[in-house]
């Protein structure tokens, strides 16, 4: 694998803006280290000088020192442990943030390509797993650095033939020991994928819509089998986990046993032909002890450093995503609006090499109403996206009073163009909050005038709990007709200048129909509107009928105009409009 140079230092760029909170994490880190040194050597002394000359000040000092060593480690690790999560929560707030502002501005056509599951995931998962590599990762890296060096050094000044002859045990514990941590590691990375496909599985059978699906094809067994297979490997994969974390724990406490024996029995040698002090070989078998862990986690410290790399290009991946669509440099707000929108000889593809739209041209004067008449998939849908800069055009331009959609500022655009599509999206959340989402500062009777224009004001009096009453995929379930005039009462209350309205398709009974055509009307007096109209009254009173049909306009004119023509809209008229 590559050592990823490039994505480690832009990690540890992560840290540059905390660097305060690190310097003095890494400063307890040193404290921690290095005062497990000082027992065995204030224990050296007590057995080498303070015994032997019969001090018992110096015992008690000694002691006393072991003592204050031990507190004040066991301190600086509780300090250490609040700012290693400090300074890891820091960064991972920081990166969430990124996250999510880039992911906001990123363009229609990236959200339609993307899977959702996949988008959360790195979000919160994978941003939260940067936490790990920076409280724990990190530390572990520098610590255990600082532990096995600082104790080879001191062994080796100490007394250097007993320290390689110590050490020349350390292998015969170390390698098992690492073998058995890469399998672990690999055991733990299936564990997680099974995990994953288990979500994945009961996010798609156990929503709303895929539970309606599995019941309506009669499929739970399949459902309950397949489910199950993965349960059993999670179950066989923990457990093989669990046993091999036992022989790992086995060889640590053999080392642990063994090490100290050894070092006794060569140390005792040493000290009968007077080559050593007693005080020396007891030291060293507290010291041996602090070498094992560290030095096997350092073996395997490569695996850990490129699977945090891993973490960290994931989530750089997404930070580096194009914003395709984004303000340009010097990009003005547009406001006040008059409404005058032009298509001039716009061309458009969502996939390069398959257009969509040819030479599209045409303008709505302010105020006026223009339907979108043509067969499903002629690009009627397109031309209502072009507006709002949810795409941009491959050529020629859209403009609103003059103005290149693409030298406005996006937040202006938005509160300029206004959208009811057949599908109205709510949130999960009360009628009210979702109608003040269209202008946050609206009074409660601005709210309910609204609602009464778009004719849907008595129909939320007589939910239980009004206009408190939790709408959205698990809430309330407004009908189709209900949730479009939630939707108009919604566009009342932004007001925008353009409208683009998709109508919908489905037929509702007769007395909706009427309602949503009055609440419509409201909506569309006094502003300029494209409509794609499926409904005989919007061509009606259209001021003018552009014809798509192969992303062309093909006719354009009045519903009489064109109807005399004898064309495409003749046609359309008979199988669309005609009741
Ligand atoms: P209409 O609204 O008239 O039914 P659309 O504007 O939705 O038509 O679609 C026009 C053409 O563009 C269709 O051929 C459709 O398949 C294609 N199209 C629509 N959306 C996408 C997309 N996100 N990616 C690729 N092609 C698309």
């Amino acid at each position: 694998m590559q050592p990823a140079w490039p994505t480690l230092r832009r990690a540890l760029g992560l840290l540059w803006p905390h660097r305060a909170v690190v310097a003095l994490y890494l400063a307890t880190i040193f404290v921690t280290a290095t005062a497990g040194l000082g027992p065995p050597l204030l224990i050296r002394r007590l057995i080498d000088q303070a015994i032997p000359a019969r001090d018992s000040t110096a015992i008690n000092l000694l002691v006393l020192g072991m003592a204050a060593l031990v507190a004040v480690g066991a301190l600086v690790g509780v300090l250490r442990s609040y700012l290693s999560n400090s300074a890891g929560q820091r960064v991972v707030f920081d990166l969430r943030m990124r996250l999510y502002r880039h992911l906001t501005g990123m363009s229609l056509r990236w959200f339609t390509s993307t899977r959702t599951g996949e988008v959360l995931t790195r979000v919160s998962s994978d941003a939260g797993g940067v936490q790990d590599v920076v409280s724990n990762t990190l530390g572990a890296v520098i610590e255990n650095s600082l532990i096995a060096g600082s104790t080879l050094v001191l062994m080796l000044t100490l007394d250097w033939r007993l320290a390689l002859f110590s050490v020349a045990f350390l292998p015969l514990f170390v390698i098992p020991a690492r073998r058995v941590g890469m399998a672990q590691r690999r055991l733990a990375g299936e564990t997680q994928a099974q995990l994953a496909a288990l979500n994945a599985q009961m996010q798609e059978t156990l929503s709303v819509s895929g539970a309606l699906l599995v019941k309506t094809f009669g499929r739970q067994a399949e459902e309950l089998a397949a489910f199950e297979e993965t349960a059993r490997r999670i179950r066989a994969l923990t457990i093989r986990r669990a046993l091999i974390g036992r022989w790992f724990g086995m060889a640590m406490g053999l080392f642990g046993s063994m090490a100290p024996a050894v070092v006794y029995w060569y140390g005792g040698h040493r000290v009968i032909g007077g080559e050593a002090s007693l005080g020396t070989v007891v030291a060293f078998a507290a010291l041996v002890g602090r070498l094992f862990g560290p030095i096997s986690s350092l073996l395997s410290v490569h695996v850990t450093v490129l699977s945090s790399l891993a973490l960290f290009e994931r989530v750089f991946d997404y930070l580096d995503l194009e914003q395709e669509i984004a303000d340009r440099p010097g990009a003005r707000p547009l406001s006040p609006v008059r409404g005058d929108l032009r298509f001039e000889h716009v061309s458009f593809a969502y996939l390069p090499g398959q257009p969509v739209l040819h030479d599209v041209d045409f303008a709505a004067a302010a105020g006026t109403f223009v339907a979108l008449v043509g067969p499903s998939g002629a690009g009627k849908t397109t031309i209502a996206y072009l507006t709002p800069r949810l795409y941009d055009v491959a050529a020629g331009r859209v403009t609103i009073d003059g103005h290149d959609v693409r030298d406005v500022t996006l937040a202006s655009l938005g509160l300029a163009v206004g959208m009811v599509n057949q599908e109205p999206y709510l949130f999960h959340t009360s009628i009210r909050r979702n109608l003040r989402y269209a202008r946050p500062e609206a009074t409660d009777a601005e709210i309910e005038a609204a609602a009464r224009a778009a004719g849907i004001h008595d129909l939320i009096s007589r939910l239980p709990e009004g206009y408190d009453t939790v709408v959205g995929e698990r809430g309330y379930r407004l009908s189709g007709g209900e949730k479009q005039r939630v939707a108009i009462a919604r566009a009342l209350l932004k007001d925008p200048a353009i409208l683009i309205l998709d109508e919908a398709t489905s037929s509702v009974d007769t007395a909706t129909e009427r309602t949503i055509q009055q609440a419509l009307e409201r909506l569309t007096q006094g502003r300029t509107v494209l409509a794609i109209a499926h409904r005989l009254s919007t061509v009606l009173r259209a001021d003018c009928i552009l014809v798509i049909e192969g992303g062309r306009i093909v006719e354009q004119g009045r519903h009489a105009e064109l109807l005399a023509r004898g064309g495409l809209y003749a046609r359309l008229y008979d199988q669309q409009f005609r009741e």
